[in-house]
C-alpha cells in the first residue's frame, strides 16, 4: 500500500490545481445498464456532481477521461462544467499529458481517482493518487488515499471535500 498519513496527504493536497477522474466504478458505481437495443445506462450520485461544480467554482479544474464512450455522461459532465473530458481513451496516459498541457499543469499539481488497472499508469505518476473502497485490488495498491465510500456513492465528493479542506477553500 501507498497510503500517506494524514499530514503528507494534506501537504500535497494543497498543491492540486486539477483533480482527473474515472468515470466507471469511481463517478458510477461500475454497472452498466444495457437496454434492448445495445444502450447503456449508468447511475451517477448527485453529491458528486455538487462536489465537481464546488471544485470548479473554487477556481480548480477537474478532468475525466474514460475507456469508454458514453454521450450522455459527456452532457451530464458538461451541465456540471467540465471542460476536459476525455472519452473512448483506453490508454489514458495520452489524453492526462495533452490535458496538463493544455492547463500549464505539472504531476505534483494533479490528483487522479481510479478504480482499476487502466488508472494505474496515471496513478503512479501523479503527486495524490485517491481511489475508491470498492476498488480493484491493484487500483488500492497504489492509492495514497482510499475513500470509505464505493464508486458511485459518494468517493468524489469525498476526495474533493478533502482537496478543498487542505486548501482552506471548503
Ligand atoms: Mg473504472
Amino acid at each position: 500500500m501507498a497510503l500517506l498519513d494524514s499530514s503528507e496527504l494534506v501537504w500535497r493536497a494543497r498543491d492540486i490545481r486539477c483533480l482527473f477522474l474515472d468515470i466507471d466504478g469511481v463517478l458510477t458505481d461500475g454497472k452498466l445498464y444495457l437496454g434492448p437495443n445495445g444502450e447503456e445506462t449508468k447511475t451517477n450520485y448527485v453529491r458528486d456532481g455538487l462536489g465537481i461544480k464546488m471544485m470548479l467554482k473554487a477556481g480548480l479544474h477537474v478532468a475525466v477521461i474514460s475507456g469508454r464512450p458514453s454521450e450522455t455522461m459527456r452532457q451530464r459532465l458538461s451541465w456540471l462544467g467540465v471542460q476536459h473530458i476525455a472519452l473512448d481513451t483506453e490508454d489514458k496516459l495520452p489524453a492526462y499529458l495533452r490535458i496538463c498541457d493544455e492547463l500549464r499543469l505539472n504531476d505534483q499539481q494533479c490528483a487522479h481517482m481510479g478504480d482499476d488497472v487502466p488508472d494505474l499508469p496515471l496513478m503512479q505518476r501523479v503527486s495524490l493518487a485517491l481511489s475508491v473502497a470498492d476498488a480493484h485490488p491493484k487500483a488500492l495498491n497504489a492509492a495514497h488515499w482510499v475513500s470509505r465510500y464505493n464508486g458511485g456513492h459518494g468517493a468524489v465528493r469525498e476526495a474533493i471535500d478533502l482537496i478543498l479542506d487542505a486548501q482552506g477553500l471548503a
